[in-house]
């Protein structure tokens, strides 16, 4: 595999600029890489869509899904233009990229009033403290989900 190519970078850096004078959301852009092409973009679309999970990594994978018809991003590398939080780099594991290039960092975000090292943090030592409640709550059939996928025949696994 190539190493990293700064023009896709600078792509990244450019849908950040985007979506900040669209109104979109934050100032975070990225782009998907396959076989040397971007496939997809993505800037944070927090604000404009009502979601949360807009971030612009999530946004840019969910567009190389769609445009390549699969859930799977093997063999796509990600260029983002500031360090993952803790929701995106999960995508990123999901998604099975192969490759994760940042270029702000996250200290640079917190400078801009973007400070994600509490989540960071949390993710390490997920725990019940004064701002927020996160424990175990077993019903009778909890584990029923995953007896109805076990059983299921025409899975497709992932
Ligand atoms: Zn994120």
């Amino acid at each position: 595999m190539q190493g990293p190519n700064e023009e896709f970078m600078k792509v990244a850096v450019a849908e950040a600029i985007k979506g900040v004078n669209e109104g979109d959301g934050g100032p975070f852009g990225a782009v998907v890489v396959k076989d040397g092409k971007i496939v997809a973009k993505g800037h944070n679309m927090v604000i404009g869509n009502h979601d949360a999970t807009a971030h612009a990594e999530v946004t840019a994978i969910r567009n190389a899904c769609d445009a390549l018809g699969t859930h799977d991003l093997s063999g796509c590398q990600l260029y983002t233009s500031c360090y993952p939080c803790p929701m995106c780099m999960g995508a990123c594991l999901w998604a099975r990229l192969n490759a994760i290039y940042f270029a702000a960092t996250s200290t640079d975000a917190a400078n801009a009033d973007f400070d994600d090292s509490h989540f960071h943090e949390f993710v390490k030592n997920p725990i019940t403290n004064e701002g927020r409640i996160w424990e175990q709550l077993k019903i009778d059939a909890y584990l029923a989900p995953f007896d109805e996928w076990k059983r299921k025949s025409d899975k497709v696994p992932y």
